[in-house]
């Protein structure tokens, strides 16, 4: 099907199946004819790739995707947009629409099924209720995939994508940080969508490490490191990391001291490199 990322088509087709959109599912269906190309072309979508889309919804983005890739596997969870799938992916032999909950759906076991021998990549428009349980699930997974291409919102991105030891830094840039090397690629206005969100997107790029980038003794405590400094990120370390950590501010203080950092910092001022070191320092 040609041009279903224009507005009247795509109109057409959700008035032909009563559709009405779903608030509670984060349903912000794309509608700037440039965005879904020049997402599927980033993703490394390529004759000889897997993809795995995440919330198809009308198929915009899967339609781009199945151009360049072997195979194109979509998991979406509002059933009501199957029948319209299935019209609009009618002309691609390479892609499959499952219908189900991506926080619950067995992706290991997808994998091997539906791409076994093959580069996978990730490439979505997420909904974005759930941007960081999906983004944090697929990389805690350790899944065989090599990269993540996702639009989030404007905010997400950048806490994402912002260096450790900045001012935007935040729990979850460095965990992203510890799986992948990420990068903001573009904007996207929220007029592009339809309805229209209350906020600008952006497509970042989540590339994974192959191999360990970070010497971590625990990764538990690394993570709960992590999120300990962040939970009270106003406050020095010593105070955050005894609060989070439920342990006396001389225990807090002794790591740090031994990890080499100064007693004054906040989590914002940490690098990678001192996160692990301090989680090293840390018996919990
Ligand atoms: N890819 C389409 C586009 O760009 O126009 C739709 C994107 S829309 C932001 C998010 C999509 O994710 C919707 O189709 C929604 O029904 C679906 N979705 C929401 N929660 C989901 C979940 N837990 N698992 C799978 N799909 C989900």
């Amino acid at each position: 099907m040609e041009q279903l990322s224009n507005i009247s088509n795509i109109k057409n087709i959700l008035g032909k199946h009563g559709f009405t959109f779903s608030k509670a599912l984060g349903q912000n269906f794309l509608i700037n004819p440039s965005v879904c190309p020049r997402m599927a072309a980033e993703s490394g979508a390529e004759k000889n790739i897997g993809v795995i889309e995440i919330g198809p919804g009308i198929g915009v983005l899967t339609c781009e995707l199945a151009r360049l890739a072997h195979k194109v596997v979509a998991i979406e969870l509002d059933k009501r947009l199957l029948p319209v799938l299935d019209e609009t992916l009618k002309d691609f032999d390479n892609v499959k629409v499952i219908n189900a909950d991506v926080l619950k759906v067995d992706l290991q076991r997808l994998i091997a099924e539906e791409f076994s021998n093959m580069e996978v990549v990730v490439c979505a428009n997420l909904p974005y209720y759930i941007t960081s349980p999906v983004i944090m699930r697929l990389l805690e997974e350790r899944l065989p995939i090599s990269s993540l291409t996702v639009m989030v919102q404007k905010e997400a991105a950048q806490r994402i994508c912002a260096r450790a030891g900045s001012r935007q830094a935040g729990a979850v840039t460095i965990a992203v940080r510890y799986y992948c090397e990420p990068k903001l690629l573009f904007d996207v206005s929220a007029g592009s969508f339809m309805p229209a969100p209350k906020v600008d997107s952006a497509v970042i790029k989540l590339d994974i490490h192959q191999t360990p980038t970070l010497q971590v003794d625990n990764e538990k405590n690394f993570f709960k490191v992590v999120k300990a400094a962040f939970g009270q990120r106003r406050k020095t370390l010593p105070n955050a990391l005894s609060a989070g950590l439920s342990v006396s501010k001389a225990v807090a203080n002794a790591a740090l001291e031994q990890a080499d950092i100064p007693l004054n910092y906040r989590a914002e001022q940490l690098t990678m490199e001192q996160f692990a070191s301090l989680a090293n320092c840390f018996e919990l």
